[in-house]
């Protein structure tokens, strides 16, 4: 079987290629795996094992179409992580997010589409639903995404459905909570936090914290991606939850503990615009029909997560992102919630 992933560079695209390459999906043990990745400042190569002998790395753009028609013949499915995928960036501007997430996607289906390709799995967020004070959203969920990043992951995941009403093309979108876990950038609530602390500086914390995420650790989202490439329904969406709810005073204070900090460390700050209370997916579908569980708890997973950055202190650092080293890029209220 050949694979490709769009965004493979990326957070969590690198750990779904890293597991494919590790043999931790017996099923597809053998895959030969082929990334796209036009390494924007959230890309990052050595994510990536530098040699394997199943891995190929293409430095290319999801919106060009001849480099796409070019590279896609022979694969037989696509995993499409790539995106703009950092809210407040977008709050900022949303010129890339629309190019990308929505123009990209599209570019990437039409070019399936003409070469053949035989299945796609679209990984789209439970941000496209909005907020929800109380409860939680199925799949059948109106969409109301707020951020412009929410707005053009909603857009790109409606057209990807699109192209399997229309054209019959073999997709299956999945929409899942928070993530976190190695290898995420600094720009993210959790690594910012972490390396801020490592370097024994302060963090600053959105509005009165009562924001409610669900988190889940990133190798039980790619498990459940896989789940759906393999096993999924042409047409089918799918919420990958089953996180813990916390609110970010929570995940502040266990941030601070796990790093030998207090809440000195923290600075409050004015909140994001438009800033979601509450996420929260039911996602007894995939349960029921694939039968999804995640596997890492939350308090391993978190822990496992900050020694991570304590061990890899290159990784992050040489990132040179405002977040861990310098001055945040549009003050101090800028990247700390996912
Ligand atoms: P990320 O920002 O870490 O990685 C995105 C990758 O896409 C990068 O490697 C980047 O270089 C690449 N990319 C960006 N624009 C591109 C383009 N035009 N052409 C080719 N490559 C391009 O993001 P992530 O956190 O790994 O998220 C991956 C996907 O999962 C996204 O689609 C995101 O919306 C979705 N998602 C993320 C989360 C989360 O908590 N991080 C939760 C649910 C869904």
């Amino acid at each position: 079987m050949r694979i490709l992933v769009t965004g493979g560079a990326g957070f969590i695209g690198s750990h779904y290629v890293r597991s494919l390459l590790e043999g931790l999906y017996p099923d597809c043990a053998d895959a030969r795996v082929t990334v796209v990745d036009k390494l924007s400042y959230a890309g990052n190569r050595d994510n990536l094992p530098a040699r394997h002998p199943r891995l190929a790395f293409v430095e290319a753009d999801i919106c060009d179409l001849p480099r796409m028609l070019e590279v896609l013949p022979g694969h037989d499915a696509v995993v499409h992580f790539a995106a703009e995928s950092h809210v407040d960036r977008s709050v900022e501007s949303a010129a890339e997010f629309v190019r990308t997430n929505v123009g990209g996607t599209q570019t990437l289906l039409d070019a399936c589409l003409e070469t053949g390709v035989e299945r796609l799995v679209h990984v789209s967020t439970d941000e496209v639903y909005g907020s929800i004070s109380h409860g939680s959203w199925t799949e059948e969920w109106p969409l109301a995404p707020n951020s412009p990043y929410a707005a053009t992951k909603a857009a790109s995941d409606l057209v990807a459905r699109s192209h399997w009403r229309t054209h019959g093309l073999d997709l299956s979108i999945t929409r899942c909570s928070n993530n976190y876990g190695p290898y995420q950038h600094p720009e993210k609530l959790i690594p910012l936090f972490v390396t801020r602390l490592l370097e024994g500086r302060q963090v600053p914390l959105y509005g009165d914290g009562r924001n409610v995420r669900e988190w889940l650790h990133v190798d039980d989202h790619c498990r459940a991606v896989h789940l759906v490439l393999t096993r999924g329904r042409a047409g089918e969406i799918y919420n990958v939850g089953g996180g813990d709810e916390r609110s970010n005073v929570q995940i502040t204070e266990e941030v601070l503990r796990l790093c030998g900090a207090d809440w000195s460390a923290v600075r409050h700050v004015a909140d994001r615009k438009g800033h979601d209370l509450r996420y929260a997916l039911d996602d007894s579908k995939i349960r029921e029909h694939l039968g999804y569980a995640p596997q890492v708890p939350f308090a391993s997973g978190l822990a496992d997560t900050v020694t991570w950055y304590r061990d890899h202190p290159n990784w992050w650092k040489r990132l040179g992102h405002e977040g861990a080293a310098g001055q945040d890029r549009t003050g101090e209220g800028t990247g700390v919630s996912p």
